[in-house]
């Protein structure tokens, strides 16, 4: 699946960006997005000084923040806001797992996107945007690059009744629902591009109603279904990766 960079990055660029999605398409889209505020070329000529610097982690201003990490990070990106940028006249801040950072970090970012210093760029790398703070998210520009929700009716229903089944430990009708034996792997992998979309699209309205519990089921199945998504490429015997996907995914659900 190719990302339209123009589009999902629409010029004149803003000064805060906070990106939706799995963890791979983040990567892609906010390594674009950091070349393409540091390049005057399109798309991004990756030769240039600025962005061969960027591309090999050597560029010093361009700072990664991990939301996982102490609040003391948040604190020292803080007081590096205010320095002069070191190469150009440009400085980047990532803020990777943004969605992990506690609501006292989060609005400890608030003023600085509100009234960022001159030549400064946030970007906000997410999961779901329902985990960030309406505040913060109405000060950026969101892009959400979450994949395909089930558009398709009848896809609908059959993940419904798959997970209904799942929590109900219903095996029997679980793998009748996965009989795709003479539809052979191209059904599979379908379905899997389906699951996944919809059980993001279970948690982001359980993140709504904080249901915590199903949050964290439906995130387990997601996980489940972005690794089958990209085992079902491979050349596996079919019964088999059905029944190791079930497998993983009353895993998944086991709720303890
Ligand atoms: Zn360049």
């Amino acid at each position: 699946m190719g990302l339209d960079f123009d589009k999902v990055f629409v010029e004149p660029l803003f000064h805060a960006y906070l990106l939706e999605g799995q963890s791979d398409i983040l990567e892609k889209a906010c390594e674009e997005l950091v070349l393409r505020i540091l390049c005057s070329s399109r798309p991004p000529c990756r030769k240039c000084d600025s962005c061969v610097k960027f591309l090999s982690g050597n560029h010093l201003d361009v700072k990664t923040i991990d939301g996982d990490s102490p609040i003391k990070e948040v604190r020292e990106f803080l007081s590096d806001l205010w320095m002069s940028p070191s190469e150009g006249d440009k400085k980047i801040y990532i803020f990777k797992n943004a969605d992990l950072l506690s609501e006292y970090s989060q609005n400890t970012l608030l003023l600085p996107i509100e009234e960022p210093p001159k030549g400064v760029y946030f970007i906000m790398l997410c999961r779901f945007f329902e985990k960030i703070l309406p505040t913060v998210k109405s000060r950026c520009r969101t892009v959400s690059l979450g994949g395909e929700e089930p558009e398709n009716e009848e896809y609908e229903t059959y993940c419904r009744d798959f997970c209904s089944s799942l929590f109900g430990k219903d095996a029997v009708s679980v793998f009748s629902l996965l009989d795709f034996k003479k539809d052979g792997r191209d059904k599979f992998s379908e379905f899997i591009r389906y699951f996944c979309g919809y059980c993001r699209g279970r948690v982001k309205i359980a993140l709504e109603k904080k249901d915590d519990i199903s949050v964290s089921a439906y995130l387990s199945l997601l996980d489940t279904g972005l690794k089958w998504s990209e085992k079902s490429e491979l050349n596996l015997n079919m019964s088999l990766a059905v029944t190791g996907f079930v497998s993983d995914c009353f895993f998944a659900v086991r709720g303890d």
